[in-house]
């Protein structure tokens, strides 16, 4: 991640938390991540503090197990 800043507004002001991938609003998980081992799947959400702008990032120690899942596209 090279630019802190938030891409839509310029904003320094982010906030940041790790949720889970599975939300378990309402008991139905909605699987937004599925992943092997997927109750300990979590994002990383950057939200900014001005316009509300919002990225997802999986957490660099899931990267290996979405390369397992996940297909790869051709460059
Ligand atoms: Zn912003």
């Amino acid at each position: 991640m090279t630019d802190k800043n938030c891409k839509n507004c310029n904003g320094t002001e982010i906030y940041s938390n790790e949720v889970s991938a599975n939300g378990r609003l309402g008991g139905l998980g909605s699987m937004l991540l599925p992943i092997k081992d997927f109750d300990a799947a979590k994002f990383n959400l950057r939200v900014c503090g001005s316009c509300g702008f919002t990225e997802w990032f999986v957490p660099e120690r899931f990267l290996a197990n979405v390369k397992e899942t996940f297909y790869k596209e051709p460059n």
